[in-house]
């Protein structure tokens, strides 16, 4: 089955008529195939595309092979590219280093085409399992760290955060933000319209958060009806704005029930606030536990409102209706 799919390969080499040869064999078996003369030529190309596999002769220009390799798969950062090397009879050395420097195959000259061709698709055959490992390890990553209904970071990723700015805190004295917010009276949104209007609820409010973000600062789910914003680089005085207008945000969204489609609800929520630097704050869980005190005083204060804590004293932050 791979053998049909159409690859992209680079055929480098300073030997035109063996460049062209190479190319034209592999554009008879349906793949997109380039000979690619000089090395410059070659820095250019990689900037601008990155191919399934390149064949690698000696150019000619008395440049060592293994640099350009390696300087080539640096353009190409994470991107697996497989490397085979097609060279005049050399030294078992020589063949062991460009091995051992990342190339993923090495053949002498003279060579067949049947074992290249069979060598090309060994090679593109592991460099598939690569990318395809590559991938899931990357789509299982996202999904360790995302709360699966909003989609917004989960409360273990935001508690690794808070305790990384903590630290950046600590060594290099970067102020940050905590925000606790929680939706008012949750439990009435799905006692009265249902519990999928409540999903939908967590859903537009958890978009509203995001939108209007620093792509730097993080929002999740600390869990429920509670999310969790931190804003590195925010300390006290610089985060009333922020909270102002996630206020005006949340009040102004409309949600329509399911089983009302004829209504338009609206939410309210309370925010608590804490900031570092603070004397009051010594470890990742003091910001939480100052955030989350604020929050209750904001609850206290019948929701709807916005309470900072610091260093113990508790001040609302106001947002006329
Ligand atoms: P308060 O104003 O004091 O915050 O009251 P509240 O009703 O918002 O808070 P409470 O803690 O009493 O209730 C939270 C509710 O959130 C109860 C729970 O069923 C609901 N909830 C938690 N997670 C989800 C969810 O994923 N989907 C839906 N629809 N509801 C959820
Ligand atoms: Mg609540
Ligand atoms: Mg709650």
């Amino acid at each position: 089955m791979l053998m049909q799919r159409s690859r992209t390969i680079w055929i480098i080499s300073g030997d035109s008529f063996e460049g062209m040869e190479l190319a034209n064999h592999f554009k008879s078996l349906g793949h997109i195939a380039t000979h690619i003369y000089t090395q410059r030529e070659a820095f250019t190309l990689a900037r601008r595309e990155v191919p399934d596999l390149i064949i690698l002769t000696p150019n000619g220009e008395g440049k060592s092979s293994i640099d350009f390799m390696r300087k080539l798969k640096r353009i190409f950062e994470n991107r697996e590219v497989p490397f085979i090397f097609l060279c005049e009879a050399d030294t078992p050395e020589a063949i062991a280093n460009a091995l051992n420097a990342g190339a993923f195959d090495y053949m002498r000259k003279p060579f067949s085409y049947i074992e290249l061709d069979a060598r090309v698709q060994s090679a593109l055959t592991k460099k598939d399992i690569y990318q395809d490992l590559q991938e899931k390890n990357e789509r299982l990553q996202k999904l360790s760290v995302t709360d699966s209904l909003t989609g917004l970071y989960n409360h273990r990723y935001l508690i690794e955060q808070i305790e990384r700015s903590f630290n950046l805190l600590t060594r290099f004295n970067r102020p940050f933000s905590f925000i606790m917010l929680d939706i008012d009276h949750f439990k009435q949104i799905n006692d009265r319209y249902g519990h999928i209007t409540g999903d939908q609820v967590l859903i537009v409010l958890s978009n509203t958060l995001v939108s209007g973000r620093r792509n730097t600062d993080i929002v999740g789910r600390y869990g429920g009806e509670e999310f969790g914003l931190l804003l590195p680089e925010i300390p006290a005085d610089k985060v009333e704005k922020i909270v102002k207008r996630i206020m005006r945000d949340i009040r102004s969204l409309t949600f329509t029930p399911r089983n009302k489609p004829s209504l338009n609800i609206h939410v309210s929520v309370s925010l608590g606030i804490a900031s570092c630097p603070d004397v009051k704050i010594s470890d990742p869980e003091d910001v939480i536990h100052m955030a989350d005190q604020a929050l209750y005083k904001a609850k206290e204060l019948g929701g709807n409102t916005i309470i900072q804590n610091r260093s113990g004293l508790f001040t609302e932050i106001k947002v006329p209706l």
